[in-house]
């Protein structure tokens, strides 16, 4: 078995998961993600690597370049997943780069410039609720109140989940990253959607990372009798609400060429019953793009939509809560090397958003950062299913050890 192949399946070992049918669970900060950072480490110090653990349970990997005060090239991926996860989500990007070193090692390679294999913790919002923890506290975007008043469903706080493996949240902060520490950031991972099979292509060159807009709508009608309210007399919530839905999807369809999605993900009638008019629905709202100018056009004619249906309904339509996040693009420079390499490889690539989020998109708010997507067969993830072609795993390493060669090259600029 090729090596990397091997030591994806050495790192699903650690599971809290009886069997192979409920896939993987390795938590943020659970002993099973200890366990498996440890092996990591291990494997990282036979090469003759400098590791640590960072104040915030990453794991850094360096090797050393010819100038030791040239900042670093890094790559790597997160090693916690969700209950019940597949095998490649975040495994496959920090095996990716275990594998870089241990064949750059082998090659005898020599860079110019450091590198670093990143093994972030709590990418997945699975056990606290908050996702890419670990590279918010490198990237200094980490709200150390906020995670002090996390809960898990077992009723384990987040500053107690950190000190039972042992870490301290009082000094997450120190896990902070200056910007002139790394030159880049690359990160390979599984696409997670179905662009890359569709289209018959090997590799995704990420653009940008969507980031969404979202919106918390309570809608007020008036609760009445089912059978002795006459259609036209009702002001029903839950209808405003269906006019709001209808008009979201529409609205992302006119926006399909900047890859634009709204979801009404929960729709809640509140004191609901068969035989009532719903007078009361709260609707949460999620609009997702790279682009901020076609998450904005959304807005503005969910907006109308809602002062319509307000008049021709008599409801009255209130957004409670607002919250948005601004989407990030990839490096344009590194970009354009990924695109290069597998022109001179002959790799069929596709330029792609990420609707997901990512550590990249923390990583990109201080260094250059790029993704590199393989193909998810059946865009399934998440789940047990999961599933990436070993020969799509190692044209993805290939192209990863390219690029980070590449940018290792002092004479390589990204400004
Ligand atoms: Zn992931």
């Amino acid at each position: 078995m090729n090596q990397a192949i091997d030591h994806l399946e050495t790192i699903n070992r650690f599971t809290s998961t009886a069997n192979e049918k409920e896939g993987i669970t390795r938590l943020a900060y659970s002993l099973e993600e200890k366990e498996a950072k440890q092996w990591l480490m291990n494997s990282c110090e036979q090469l003759g690597l400098i590791v640590r653990e960072d104040a915030a349970g990453n794991m850094i990997a360096r090797r050393e370049g010819k100038d030791v005060n040239l900042p670093a090239v890094a790559f790597g991926s997160h090693i916690d997943t969700v209950y019940q996860a597949g095998r490649y989500d975040g495994a496959l990007g920090v095996i990716a780069g275990l594998d870089v070193l241990i064949q750059l090692n082998e090659e005898g390679v020599e860079t110019d410039h450091p590198l670093e294999l990143i093994a972030f913790t709590c990418e997945e919002s699975a056990r606290f609720g908050v996702s890419t923890v670990g590279s918010k506290a490198m990237a200094q975007q980490v709200d150390k109140a906020a995670l002090c008043s996390l809960v898990d469903k077992d009723g384990t706080t987040f500053t107690d989940a950190l000190a039972k493996v042992d870490l301290s949240v009082d000094a997450i902060e120190c896990a902070e990253r200056q910007p002139e520490a790394l030159k880049a950031f690359v990160e390979l991972h599984i696409e997670q959607a179905k662009q890359l099979e569709r289209q018959g292509k090997t590799i995704g060159v990420v653009t940008g990372i969507a980031a969404p807009h979202r919106l918390f709508l309570v809608v007020k009608g008036e609760t009445s009798h089912s059978g002795t309210t006459a259609m036209e007399d009702r002001h029903d919530a839950l209808l405003a609400a269906a006019e709001l839905s209808l008009e979201l999807e529409h609205q992302s369809i006119m926006e399909k060429d900047w890859n634009t999605f709204a979801t009404v993900g929960t729709l809640h009638v509140v004191n609901g019953a068969m035989n009532t008019v719903p007078g009361r629905v709260e609707m949460k709202i999620d609009i997702r793009s790279q682009y901020v100018h076609s998450r904005n056009r959304i807005i503005t004619k969910l907006k109308q939509k809602i002062s319509a249906v307000q008049k021709q309904r008599g409801v009255v339509i209130d957004i409670e809560h607002e919250e948005k996040t601004q989407p990030v693009q990839m490096n344009a420079r590194i970009r354009s090397l990924i695109t290069a390499i597998c022109d001179e490889k002959g790799l069929s690539y596709l330029s792609l958003p990420s609707g997901a989020g990512h550590d990249s998109m923390n990583m990109a708010r201080r260094w250059p950062t790029a993704m590199i997507f393989v193909p998810s067969v059946d865009g399934v993830s998440h789940h047990p299913s999961e599933y990436t072609k070993e020969e799509d795993c190692l044209v993805g390493i290939e192209v990863l050890k390219e690029t980070v060669v590449k940018l290792a090259n002092k004479d390589v600029f990204l400004s």
